[in-house]
């Protein structure tokens, strides 16, 4: 069983350090991989300081890995030794449950194995994510990335942040003729903001950050209201038609659910650590508009947003950084200082 380098958590006060763990070899329908690069998403400092009170330690967070294939077992037919592959937020689910037979492998009714965190189906209690040099994956939950390899690592985010915006926006049928809001500008939101805008959206962007106008701009909104403004936030009402709300913080839902047309809906993908207080029943029955949710997006979406993503030129805006500097990364995130995903270039961990 190769021994591999890798940055964790030991508890949820102690910083990220250098740790070594254990990877299997490869089995037959497995890949395995070299990790170039990760992107750091808000869900691996949830994690890390066990804000969902459910971190096994030590935890090695990462799910938005990009690297390059160094070995495929006997029975693995879609890559080969050199090929670039993305792994996402999953890395195994029962394959046999009626969610799975769709598709929608992180609604598996026995529970997805995450990418981190999670207990491996008949293995051990813990998965370590990509916060490390070298993974081995199961063929399936492998994708193929066909941007140019010069993008890999702006790719990197779109492995959770590009496929949990990516998945609602297509559920909710969003198109040209939509008037879309986008809570939040971080790593989710940024994503969000270029999607829905490729998708044909009309989109608006609401921040909190009166500083990311221009940039939200740049990346593809028609509007930015500063949602702390209450005239900005007024002039919304019953303006759209589907609402994506990022943010990963607790705050009120109803600004945002009044500024729903009839029948409008407010897909939550922000997982704060403490609940949003309570939407008001009003905003909700009196244009029928609705409140939902939404968890990342299954393998075979996951490749069709990787795919749709290399057609349309879009990629992450990020800033790259060594794995020494993960702290302080983390410490910008909680202040919403993030222009837009911050990625990890393993070389840094030596
Ligand atoms: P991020 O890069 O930190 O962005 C979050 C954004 O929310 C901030 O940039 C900020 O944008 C806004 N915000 C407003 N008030 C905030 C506050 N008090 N604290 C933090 N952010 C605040 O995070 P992310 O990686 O996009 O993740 C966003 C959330 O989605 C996290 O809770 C994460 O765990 C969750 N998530 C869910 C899924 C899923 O499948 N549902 C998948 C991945 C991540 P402005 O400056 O524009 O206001
Ligand atoms: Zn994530």
């Amino acid at each position: 069983m190769p021994q591999v380098h890798a940055y964790a958590a030991q508890s949820a006060t102690s910083p990220l350090a250098s740790f070594t763990i254990d990877r299997r070899d490869p089995g037959p329908g497995d890949v395995a991989l070299d990790i170039l690069h990760c992107g750091v998403c808000h869900s691996d400092l949830h994690t890390a300081r066990n804000e969902w009170q459910n971190t096994l330690y030590p935890s090695v967070p990462g799910h938005e890995i990009v690297g390059r294939v160094t070995a495929v077992g006997a029975q693995v037919t879609r890559f080969k030794v050199g090929d670039l592959v993305g792994v996402g937020c999953m890395v195994d689910s029962c394959q046999h449950c009626a969610p799975c037979a769709e598709g929608l492998e992180q609604y598996c009714d026995n529970g997805f194995t995450a990418t981190y965190n999670g207990p491996v189906f008949g293995g051990g209690p813990n998965t370590f994510g990509g916060y490390s040099t070298h993974i081995v994956v199961r063929e399936s939950f492998v994708l193929r990335i066909s941007h140019p390899a010069d993008q890999l690592a702006a790719v990197a985010p779109l492995l959770c942040a590009g496929i949990t915006t990516y998945s609602p926006l297509r559920q909710w049928d969003v198109g040209p003729g939509h008037r879309v809001g986008i809570v939040g500008l971080g790593g989710l939101g940024h994503m969000g903001v270029k999607i829905a805008a490729a998708m044909g959206a009309y989109v608006v962007l609401f921040t909190t950050s009166a500083g990311k106008r221009e940039d939200a701009l740049r990346l593809g909104a028609k509007e930015v209201v500063v949602s702390k403004n209450t005239d900005e936030m007024a002039a919304q009402a019953n303006q759209l038609d589907f609402i994506l709300n990022t943010v990963a913080a607790p705050h009120d839902l109803d600004p945002f659910i009044a500024s729903l047309k009839v029948d409008g809906t407010m897909t939550l993908v922000g997982a704060p650590a403490t609940p949003h207080p309570s939407p008001g029943v009003f905003g909700l029955i009196f244009r029928r508009r609705r409140l939902a949710g939404s968890l990342i997006g299954g393998i075979a979406e996951t490749q069709e947003m990787l795919d749709f993503c290399a057609q349309h030129a879009i990629v992450s805006d990020i800033e790259v950084i060594g794995m020494d500097h993960i702290e302080t990364a983390y410490a910008r995130m909680v202040k919403g200082d993030v222009k837009y995903r911050f990625v990890v270039d393993m070389a840094t961990m030596g």
